[in-house]
């Protein structure tokens, strides 16, 4: 069986390398370890196919998404109730339950931002137990 996850974050990668204008190794804003992020990544990839339900595809693809964001966006910025992200295509999004991005306006469709408020979520409350 194929590893939806590692075949979702290799052929990202690509993408986030050519988009992102400024590629840092690390977040500087957020200064996350990468390693913890895999493993909140993976564990929410997980729990959304483990959930199924019309929307988990979706869901998958949007945490790979926020996982790759996250390790190589600097400007996103943890506000504590929400995430406050730039996007490589020049939008700013307010996420937490909600977004203003097209997938939200379309119809409330997982997105990446989203995704990326629930991956922080994930990460700090990982830190906090250790
Ligand atoms: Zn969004």
């Amino acid at each position: 069986m194929i590893d939806i996850f590692r075949f979702l974050c290799s052929s990202m990668e690509t993408e986030i390398e050519n988009s992102t204008r400024e590629n840092t190794k690390e977040n500087e804003m957020l200064n996350l370890n990468l390693q913890t992020l895999e493993e909140v990544a993976q564990q929410a990839f997980d729990s959304a196919e483990a959930k199924g339900g019309k929307d988990a595809r979706r869901w998958t693809v949007a945490i790979v998404k926020a996982k790759l964001q996250l390790a190589e966006n600097p400007y996103i910025h943890d506000e504590g109730d929400a995430l406050l992200i730039l996007s490589p295509s020049n939008e700013i999004y307010h996420s937490n339950g909600s977004c203003q991005c097209q997938a939200w306006m379309k119809g409330k469709f997982p997105c990446w931002h989203r995704a990326a408020h629930r991956l922080v979520r994930l990460y700090t409350e990982r830190e906090r137990s250790h």
